[in-house]
């Protein structure tokens, strides 16, 4: 069975979709190529990225969610912001990563479907880091909101920018590791300062891009949860009962726009 399919972003960037509909990121430069998230973890993704380069290839981890960190351990230089690592392990389980890829997939899995979880040492990134890979350099960009220590790459000769879950069309702030809201919106103005260095916003689910309005849009949810003039819709979203900024049917925002925040009560301070 097939378990990825690929789309050639640019001559360096290649999307990587697995057959439960999340992607990761093939970057490749002169010298070496770097694999950003590894989707799921079904069936071997280090295969898959072997017939697209040939170069040697590291892993950079943007959080610690099961469904960016499912493939690593297939790698044996993996990087992550170490504010993750607490996510990192409760998501690793392999309970709960059977659990999720359960209800992703259309046919039965078993644990030996899944690439075991990482266990070895994973190297922090600081904020502002750049990784050169032969003249094509990444700088990854803390955006501390989704997680503690989610990052944003930005593959800067592409103008390229890798939002992930960090700024989205639905972004969740309610679990114990997510930021409040306004520290997320001071995050989201930190990301605006690099609006001129990107064209293209790619992202990890759904449409897995956006136009650049979207980090404005995000921003504006902030403004509008803070001042309690948000649409604040209810939603019940894994079983937990939230809120969504903007109203949304089942096409997404009623208004047509891009970018929400799903929060519980929690968050809004
Ligand atoms: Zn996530
Ligand atoms: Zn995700």
């Amino acid at each position: 069975m097939e378990y990825y399919t690929q789309q050639k972003l640019s001559k360096h960037i290649y999307r990587i979709i697995d057959i439960t509909g999340v992607c990761c990121y093939l970057v490749i430069g002169e010298e070496k190529a770097c694999l950003i998230d590894t989707c799921n973890g079904i069936g071997n993704i280090r295969d898959y990225v072997s017939t697209i380069t040939k170069l040697p290839v590291f892993v950079i981890l943007t959080h610690g969610h099961l469904d960016h960190i499912g493939g690593a351990a297939l790698y044996d230089k993996i990087y992550m912001n170490h504010a993750d690592l607490p996510i990192f392990q409760e998501h690793g389980k392999m309970s709960s990563r059977m659990d999720n890829n359960t209800t992703l997939v259309p046919f039965p899995i078993a644990e030996k479907d899944l690439t075991p979880t990482y266990t070895g040492k994973i190297q922090n990134i600081a904020d502002g880091e750049l990784f050169d890979l032969g003249k094509i350099t990444i700088k990854m960009i803390l955006v501390k909101g989704h997680t503690p220590g989610i990052m944003c790459p930005l593959i800067q000769e592409e103008r390229a920018i890798i939002f992930g879950d960090a700024c989205g069309v639905g972004v969740m702030l309610f679990d114990e590791f997510s930021s409040c809201v306004s520290e997320y919106k001071n995050s989201l103005l930190k990301l605006r300062e690099f609006e001129k260095d990107y064209d293209c916003i790619y992202r990890n689910h759904g449409t897995f891009s956006s136009p650049k309005e979207l980090l404005s849009n995000v921003i504006e949810c902030c403004e509008l949860i803070l001042a309690g003039t948000d649409d604040h819709q209810p939603v019940s979203i894994h079983g937990f009962d939230l809120f969504a900024a903007k109203a949304l049917d089942k096409h997404g925002r009623v208004d047509g726009k891009q970018g929400n925040i799903m929060y519980s009560l929690e968050k809004v301070k």
